[in-house]
């Protein structure tokens, strides 16, 4: 008799919730920190040639070396650091924690945070442990240089700026928080793009800290490239776990073109900047809305009076607006929704159909 999947599958993994992806067909989409712009027509056709040509019948360069040489050069990484890719950033995670994952080995991370650390945690069979931020969402140092003695934790993750929040994390803050941890500290840079503040520099001085950053956000999503950046002690041994043809053919040739016209991702960058200024703006001038800082391409809000964030949520849905109910997920996002920064018309559209819920 074959066992059900209850019976043999890990507990914790039969506790788990899928990471939920809501159905957007139709609607504004602004739930998913996506660059909302395409690229020019021509550049577009280049992509288009590159695809046609490309040998699908083989198996990709298993060591991307001219996508790396061009990533290198694009965003300024240090002649003296490695590169290793992965399928996204998403799957950098996982390989980091699946090489330290001993028995008893804890995560740590702060909350909120990005969910997929708890998660990746859980995956692997690591302990997890995440230290609240304060009310405002800075770091909570005594906290967290508290929870560093206790749980000794192997990795750290820090997202800078953070998700859900925004805000990007005091430098000094993060600096003694590497300064203190008994093993690897990552900085995550998804957001790098819409924010003036970088651990590049810090990677000589520090030998435990590891740069991750992501082409996600800043326009290239779908085609899912990530990349860890470190000093080579690290990387060899997490090159071990990567699995050999993780990045196609059809990623690595794109993503290579995009990058020699790398310009054009940091304008739209620059637009959205821009926009994300007029539209904290406007959410501010609202009443009973409460903005929150921000350095990514997104916007936290709090609804303070009447509405609660649900409501709202579901409200701007039957309006054809998709954006994200953070309510529930922790004590410190109650009542609170992320909106993604958009086109100026799609921001309008957010916009007013939030001013017409808050007055109903
Ligand atoms: C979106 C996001 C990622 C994941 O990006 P992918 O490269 O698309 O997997 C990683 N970290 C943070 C903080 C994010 O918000």
């Amino acid at each position: 008799m074959p066992s059900s999947p209850d019976q043999i599958i890990r507990p914790e993994i039969l506790a788990l919730s899928a990471y939920h992806v809501p159905p957007a067909s139709g609607m504004v989409k602004l739930d998913a920190m996506e660059n909302p712009y395409s690229l020019p027509l021509e550049l577009r056709e280049e992509i288009a040639q590159l695809a046609a040509s490309a040998p699908i019948n083989r198996y990709p360069d298993a060591s991307a070396a001219s996508l790396k040489a061009a990533l290198r050069e694009a965003l300024a990484i240090p002649d003296r650091m490695d590169i290793m890719l992965g399928n996204g950033s998403d799957e950098i995670i996982q390989i980091i924690a699946l090489a330290f994952a001993r028995p008893g080995a804890m995560l740590m991370s702060v909350e909120p945070a990005f969910v997929m650390f708890r998660m990746i945690a859980t995956f692997t069979g690591m302990g997890y442990a995440g230290v609240p931020l304060k009310a405002d969402f800075s770091l909570d140092m005594d906290a967290m240089l508290a929870a560093i003695a206790r749980h000794q934790p192997v990795v750290i993750f820090i997202a800078y700026p953070n998700n859900p929040t925004g805000n990007l994390f005091d430098a000094e803050a993060v600096s003694r928080i590497i300064e203190a941890a008994p093993g690897v500290v990552v900085v995550d840079e998804a957001y790098h793009a819409f924010a003036d503040a970088s651990f590049m520099g810090k990677l000589a001085q520090y030998p435990n800290l590891l740069l991750m950053r992501t082409l996600s956000k800043l326009g290239l999503a779908g085609l899912r490239l990530g990349l860890l950046v470190g000093r080579s002690e690290w990387l060899i041994q997490l090159e071990k776990l990567r699995l050999p043809y993780n990045i196609g053919i059809v990623t690595q040739l794109i993503a290579e073109k995009v990058l020699q016209h790398c310009d054009i991702l940091l304008q739209q960058a620059e637009s959205i900047k821009i926009e994300r200024a007029v539209m904290s703006e406007r959410l501010t001038a609202m009443d009973g809305v409460k903005v929150f800082p921000t350095d990514a391409n997104f916007i936290l809000f709090r609804v303070t009076q009447l509405n609660e964030a649900g409501e709202v949520f579901q409200g701007l849905k039957n309006r054809g607006v998709l954006i994200k109910n953070l309510d529930g997920s922790h004590p410190l996002l109650k009542n609170c929704l992320r909106v993604t920064v958009g086109t100026p018309g799609e921001n309008a559209q957010f916009l007013v159909a939030l001013q017409a819920l808050l007055k109903t």
